[in-house]
């Protein structure tokens, strides 16, 4: 059976804690997985720091960096068939996402290798500076030693979007991935081991809330970065404001998806449908909010709901799958638990609501793709699901779409769809959301920033902004001695 070890100072240990993780599609065991004791975190934590204030990674430059973060794009792309297979029996992702993740993961860290190349560690301002007097210095230097949580939905990317920037910034860090998905972090810890990156500037575990708030509770830990719901995003910065820790945040959303009366339905109707049901709706971006102007609203509703009836629900290991489980039996309880919530409010079913029949899906936790038209009050315009639930409002005007749009807690995503380009942005502009896309969904740039607003998170990760986060900026003021000593210092003090 596959072992997933800690991967801890460069080396891979066991522990005197494991356990099974398992194939949300069937239950069956993909891997035993060794539990960190709180020892073993301390350990890594220890090792994070040794590594941060070695030679050995203070001299290891930014080009040095880049060439260690193309290294590992290239492994993860040598072990890709590995990684998605891991992905799809660990996570219950469909087989075509898996691949996706893979990818993509892999060409985060090439891109970032590219971007690190370019980035101006020492920046000398022209402006402030002043000839004769000094020059004036941005000096971008790494905070330290990092704590990383990640959440069990799309593994792969997250570990690729936390660990990156750490390399890439000259920081080191303990990153700890969700209970659930531990197994293909794993082997990017395997893939590290031989990337030429020093021993103990990442170190890879895994566990639950437990280990997490060991770990990041180490008054050696100088940020955190976590993804996860907002509700534990909440306890995280209180807790990392007893010392100040560094923090970015990215958490749960409710993304608010408006079609507008000139929209193209041809592409909306999908672009709708894809929204709210890619990985069954376990993606923090979901476009959980649809609003539709009333003038199509009828024949949107209609064209919509045929277009769930044909979803084609799946094994995530057929290539035919688009849709398949969601991860636990915690997660199917409560995403049922939502579903009876709406019918009791009385928010108007129309399509699903069920667990999916046969005998195929009888030991997964598949639940069938689901519809209800809601109005602002009922439970599921305002909460974060995450499952394959959509809930649908029609609207008179775009100031009242706007407005629906923002009345949520959350702001991590959304959508407009419109033939007019110019208009959508000018909707778009008014969307309290860190992505808006047009006529477009999920599709992200590892060249641009991702993140939220409001309680959708602090911070963000890729694009320059997500190198920015693991960097302090020093401000460096620089005299010359000869200009210096022809200047008096300030008479009152002698
Ligand atoms: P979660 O908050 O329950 O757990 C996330 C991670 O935090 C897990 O590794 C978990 O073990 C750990 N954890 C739990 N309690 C902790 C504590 N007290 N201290 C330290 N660590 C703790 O979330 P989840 O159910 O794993 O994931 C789903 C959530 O993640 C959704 O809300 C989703 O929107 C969000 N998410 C956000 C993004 C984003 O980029 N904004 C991406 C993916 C998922």
């Amino acid at each position: 059976m596959k072992e997933i070890k800690l991967f801890i100072g460069g080396d891979f240990k066991t522990s005197e804690k494991s356990y099974n993780s398992e194939n949300p599609a069937n239950g069956e065991t993909v891997a035993k997985v060794y539990l960190p004791t709180e020892k073993d975190i301390d350990f890594a934590v220890d090792a994070a720091e040794a590594a941060f204030y070695s030679d050995e990674w203070r001299n290891t430059d930014q080009m040095k960096r880049a060439d260690i973060l193309e290294a590992i794009s290239n492994k993860m792309k040598e072990r890709k068939d590995e990684l998605t297979a891991l992905e799809v029996s660990d996570s219950g992702s469909s087989l075509r996402k898996a691949k996706a993740d893979v990818h993509s993961a892999a060409s985060y860290f090439k891109v970032l290798a590219g971007q690190l190349r370019k980035f101006q560690f020492e920046q000398k301002d022209e402006a402030a500076s002043r000839a004769g007097f000094s020059t004036n210095y941005r000096m971008f230097e790494p905070v330290g030693v990092c704590a990383q949580v990640i959440p069990w939905n799309v593994p792969l990317v997250m570990a690729a979007w936390k660990i990156g920037p750490v390399i890439a910034s000259g920081c080191t860090t303990v990153l700890k991935t969700a209970q659930e998905t531990p197994v293909t972090a794993g082997i990017l810890a395997e893939i590290i081991a031989e990337s030429g990156l020093p021993k103990g500037v990442v170190n890879i575990i895994t566990g639950g809330a437990k280990e997490g708030e060991r770990l990041l509770s180490n008054p050696k830990v100088k940020k955190v970065s976590f993804t996860g719901s907002t509700q534990v995003g909440r306890k995280i910065m209180e807790q990392a404001g007893k010392s100040l820790q560094k923090l970015s945040l990215e958490l749960g959303g409710k993304s608010a998806n408006i079609v507008l009366k000139d929209a193209d339905l041809s592409i909306a109707v999908d672009g709708a449908l894809y929204a709210f049901l890619y990985h069954s709706g376990q993606i923090c971006s979901s476009g959980t909010r649809l609003f539709v102007d009333e003038a199509i609203y009828p024949e949107f509703k209609e064209a919509l709901v045929a277009r769930i009836k044909e979803v084609k629900v799946g094994l995530p290991s057929d290539p035919t799958t688009g849709y398949g489980p969601v991860i636990s039996k915690k997660q199917f309880e409560s995403i049922m638990n939502y579903i009876e919530i709406s019918k009791k409010e009385g928010a108007k079913l129309l399509s699903g609501g069920n667990r999916v029949p046969g005998a195929d899906f009888e030991k997964g936790y598949f639940i069938e793709p689901t519809l209800f038209e809601v109005t602002p009050d009922n439970t599921i315009f305002n909460e974060e699901i995450f499952g394959p639930v959509l809930a649908i409002t029609p609207f008179k005007t775009e100031e009242e779409a706007i407005k629906l749009a923002n009345k949520s807690v959350f702001g991590l995503a959304g959508a407009v769809w419109s033939k007019d380009h110019a208009h959508a942005k000018s909707v778009a502009k008014r969307l309290e959301a860190g992505t808006v896309w047009i006529n477009e969904y999920h599709l992200l740039n590892p060249g641009m920033p991702f993140g939220g607003y409001k309680q959708s998170g602090l911070n963000r990760e890729m694009g320059e902004e997500g190198l920015k986060a693991y960097l302090e900026v020093k401000h460096l003021w620089v005299s010359d001695c000869d200009e210096r000593a022809k200047k008096p210092w300030f008479d009152a003090i002698f």
